[in-house]
């Protein structure tokens, strides 16, 4: 069910700019689960959408789904590339690879599924850079150490290993990792469920100034209402796979209007 203010109808932000991310009906299974069914989306520049919902929702197949890591079982994504927005199907897996590194940037959950642990923190950002082609090793050493600090680590930790950082500061590590390569288009799942209270607070601030400063469309998964009040400025609510409210911020959290909506609201406040 859609309510009056589904996707299609969803104020959208003022930018002169055109959509960098526009999903189609998309649908998509696992063996015969329904996960996802007929979700449509437009992402601007410059603006967070939030996509909240309980888990088992279906967010994190949605958010692979934008990202190519998955292909729906109907339905079209189009995203930004080198060359304006494309269709993920007409990618060969290897412009999908390199627009994945150089356009994209996706910072999940789990630090430590996404880091290599056995390599130093410099290393991890570095070997980021390299893949886009830079290859000079004192500007990429400079360019690791700018974006620690950046991220808000001590640049004295550039030689250590992430196993020797906590979880909040592995987090950061996989942020810096992935906004040096100033990605047009950012995919965030739960980039702050895994951590303490106080943690999540400070990163959530670092999040938030990092945003606002570059001009990336950014996709945020989470299941807290809260997270979604800082960061975003549109929010879609999902419920067993279906986006059923979509919305301004303030609008969807302020004054629901799927009855669904208003509990998840309701439970949190
Ligand atoms: P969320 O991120 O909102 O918690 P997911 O996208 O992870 O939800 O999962 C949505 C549904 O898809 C759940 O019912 C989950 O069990 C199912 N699912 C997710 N990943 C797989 C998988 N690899 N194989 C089979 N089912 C899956
Ligand atoms: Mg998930």
């Amino acid at each position: 069910m859609l309510t009056s203010s589904s996707p299609a109808h969803a104020p959208k932000p003022t930018t002169a700019l055109g959509p960098v991310l526009i999903a189609q009906n998309l649908y998509f299974q696992f063996g015969n689960q329904i996960v996802l069914r007929d979700v449509s989306l437009e992402v601007f520049p410059g603006e967070v959408l939030a996509i909240v919902g309980e888990s088992g929702s279906g967010k994190s197949t949605l958010l692979n789904l934008l990202y190519g890591n998955l292909t729906p079982s109907q339905g079209i994504v189009q995203a930004i590339s080198t060359t304006g927005l494309q269709p993920l199907s007409a990618l060969s897996q290897q412009t999908l690879r390199q627009l994945q590194r150089s356009r994209w940037g996706y910072v999940c959950q789990n630090p430590r599924d996404a880091l290599r642990m056995t390599i130093s923190a410099s290393g991890n950002i570095i070997e980021r850079r390299m893949a886009m082609g830079l290859r000079h090793y004192g500007t990429l050493r400079q360019e690791a150490r700018h974006w620690l600090e950046k991220v808000e680590i001590d640049p004295a930790r550039l030689d250590d290993l992430p196993e020797t950082f906590s979880g909040g500061m592995l987090q950061r590590l996989q942020i810096a990792r992935t906004l040096i390569s100033q990605p047009a288009l950012l995919y965030l799942d739960e980039p702050t469920s895994g951590l303490d209270v106080s943690v999540q607070a400070a990163l959530l601030d670092l999040l938030r100034k990092l945003v606002s400063k570059e001009q990336m469309a950014v996709l945020l998964v989470t299941h807290d209402l809260a997270v979604a009040r800082l960061l975003a400025q549109r929010i879609a609510v999902m419920r067993h796979g279906e986006i059923i409210e979509a919305g301004l911020a303030d609008q969807v959290l302020d004054d629901p209007q799927h009855p669904y909506t208003q509990l998840l609201v309701s439970s949190v406040l």
